[in-house]
């Protein structure tokens, strides 16, 4: 029985997917776009009292950078170390049943609390053990959720719970276990507690005593040694949870702070991918010496992303197949209803469906919880629609967009890189295997790439870019060898058009390109990209203007490359396409060979030219939607896109 999953390619290296934090990023908005409100009656602005977790202002001791993304921009990736932490609070946040009283102590002393007690700790004798306290403090701008807190009447001794290990750095030391045959026992470093940890307890206990308790200590639990460690409450411990709290409201109130320079924390970051410490300082350090300006640091970027490996990428074609969720699986079956394929959920990164394939609501709610981004194309290989998952989108980045976007300067600066890079890549291509490429066409595109490179508006370099491709596309059809040559003769009669292809090649084009734009919508929306705004390709109704402006470069790279090596290799075929009213399309098993081609080059890894590390394509694409969010940023000051030699 044949497949109707005619591309299912495991090896690729995903992407590590963010969650959307709704509260933390309508904050940003409020802050990004503000807006005085009045009191009613009044004239008299006010501003809303800014509330800041005591978790998210313990991270700004661990990295201000990793603070700004997770709290102010609600910028969020979960790794195998936060879902391995939630597993250990899971137990600490279930809140306990609500105690009779609850109302009268939110009143008590202006605190505003809600305790909850288990019904079994109710006995007015017993100290209680109160999880998910939540407290919140007007005046200190400071709101926390703890684990669980011991009350006993007016006393409160928080415990705040860890997955992992204390810290040992020597600080302290204990003596070593001895039994009576050794005489001296060795000093071990003794455990302590991490610099966020001893934040975050210390805001907890700001917290209990602003409500009016007394605190005289507090404990951290780590889960992996299931040890209870004591933390002496004194005036250094509120000093310096209330240091930490002032520097992360005024980190808060700027831009996004840099990334640590060639620091130990980064590796082990969650947010790596998406912060990409190493490729900004780079860029930055690169640009100051350009400038003469002093660096302390010298810095080859580490291949700290991507982090993980698996994850496969999924294309459905056939007529009638149907699409479902069956638990942790995904579940492909036929008319009668016969599965013909099971894939595990967890390992699906992407979906495109082809033509008339049917998907459950269930399976569509599912993929959107998982993150999975599906694309729908027409048989043709036309875009129709994609469904996006709301990823790690911070409204920084956007607004940034908007803003740098609207100056002409910086508009050209963008389109001009790609428009660089795009005619570099064709002039490759062209000279690595056209058979006979007359020398003059190839000075030409050099010419082409000078002249963009000068370009004083967008329209001249629109104008270039033109030119470029009237040579290129000339010179198109003596990439394909001599079995294909009859195939190559038709478009080098018709050019490159697009709506209706009217031969096999450009059939194939405009399959590729279709699916590299699916791909790019997609890197531009996990750097958060407004995939709608860009600088070379104008903004209009439903196109997807940045994303066509990221694939300018890989166009040749990708699509053109498959176009050239799927006829060369006999791997697209006469007999995969078929002359229709509509122009020329692929059947089904043309289709399925040009997925299997285009999956393989994306896959393949190249050298990036400039951090000198090896991706796969499809990771360099999200690798630049990122570097281009990061300019918009002003975190690097120079535009630089893949070419190859
Ligand atoms: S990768 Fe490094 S610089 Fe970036 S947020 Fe994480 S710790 Fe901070």
């Amino acid at each position: 029985m044949a497949y109707q999953v005619i591309t299912a390619w495991p090896g690729y290296q995903p992407p590590v997917i963010g969650l959307w934090n709704w509260k933390a990023a309508s904050a940003a908005l409020w802050r990004m776009f503000p807006i005085t409100r009045f009191r009613t009656g009044t004239d008299e602005p006010y501003v809303d009292q800014e509330l800041w977790p005591a978790r998210g202002v313990a991270e700004h001791a661990y990295c201000p950078r990793l603070f700004y993304y997770m709290t102010v921009e609600g910028v969020f990736a979960p790794s195998a170390d936060t879902e391995q932490g939630k597993g250990t609070h899971r137990r600490v946040d279930r809140p306990s049943a609500a105690p009779a009283d609850a109302a009268d102590q939110e009143c008590r002393n202006g605190r505003e609390a809600t305790e909850k007690l288990e019904q079994s700790e109710s006995d007015p004798d017993r100290p209680r053990s109160v999880r998910s306290l939540a407290l919140t403090s007007q005046r200190l701008g400071l709101t926390a959720t703890l684990d669980l807190a011991e009350i006993d009447g007016n006393v409160a001794v928080p415990v705040e719970y860890r997955k992992g290990r204390p810290c040992r750095n020597g600080g302290s030391q204990v003596a070593e276990a001895v039994d009576e045959l050794m005489e001296e026992p060795r000093l071990l470093p003794g455990p302590e507690p991490w610099p966020t940890d001893r934040v975050q307890l210390g805001l907890q206990v700001l917290l209990l005593e602003e409500a009016g308790y007394s605190v005289p200590e507090a404990y951290l639990y780590y889960a992996a040694e299931r040890l209870r460690l004591r933390v002496p409450v004194d005036d250094a411990l509120r000093q310096d949870a209330l240091a930490e709290l002032d520097a992360a409201k005024r980190d808060a109130a700027g831009p996004r702070p840099p990334p640590l320079v060639n620091d130990p924390r980064c590796p082990r970051c969650s947010l790596q991918p998406i912060c990409l410490p190493d490729e900004v300082n780079h860029q930055r350090f690169a640009a100051m010496t350009v400038a003469g300006q002093p660096v302390d640091e010298q810095l080859t970027p580490r291949k700290l992303w991507p982090p993980r490996d698996e994850g496969i990428h999924v294309v459905l074609q056939r007529e009638g197949v149907r699409v479902g969720v069956r638990g942790q699986s995904v579940r492909v079956t036929d008319k009668d209803g016969d599965v013909v394929k099971e894939l595990p959920l967890a390992n699906i990164e992407s979906l495109a469906v082809v033509g008339g394939v049917q998907l459950s609501t269930q399976a569509l709610a599912v993929f959107a919880e998982q993150e999975v981004p599906v694309a729908f194309l027409t048989g043709a290989g036309r875009l129709t629609a994609m469904m996006d998952p709301l990823g790690p989108t911070s409204a920084a980045v956007r607004a940034a967009q908007v803003r740098v976007l609207d100056r002409p300067d910086k508009a050209l600066e963008l389109a001009r890189a790609v428009t660089v890079a795009k005619i570099a890549n064709q002039r490759t291509l062209l000279m690595r295997n056209h058979a006979d490429l007359p020398t003059r066409a190839a000075a030409d595109l050099q010419e082409c790439i000078s002249a963009a490179e000068n370009a004083a508006t967008i329209d001249e370099l629109r104008g270039h870019e033109g030119n470029a491709a009237a040579i290129y596309f000339r010179h198109f059809a003596g990439m394909f060898k001599e079995g294909v040559k009859e195939i190559a003769a038709r478009f080098d009669a018709n050019g490159r058009q697009r709506r209706p292809p009217p031969d096999p090649i450009n059939a194939v084009l405009s399959f590729a390109y279709s699916m590299l734009t699916h791909e790019c919508t997609a890197a531009c929306r996990l750097a958060s990209l407004e995939p709608t705004l860009a600088a070379l390709h104008a903004t209009r109704p439903g196109r997807p203007a940045m994303a066509l402006d990221l694939m300018e470069p890989f166009r040749p790279l990708i699509a053109d490359s498959v176009a050239v090596s799927g006829f060369n290799r006999a791997e697209l075929v006469e007999g995969h396409f078929l002359n229709t009213a509509a122009g020329c399309a692929l059947t089904d098993a043309g289709r399925k060979a040009f997925f299997s081609a285009y999956g393989r080059r994306m896959d393949t890894e190249v050298t990036h030219p400039v951090f000198e590390y090896r991706l796969s394509y499809r990771r360099m694409i999200m690798l630049h939607a990122r570097l281009i969010a990061a300019w918009l940023l002003g975190e690097v000051p120079t535009l630089a896109f893949l070419t190859t030699r």
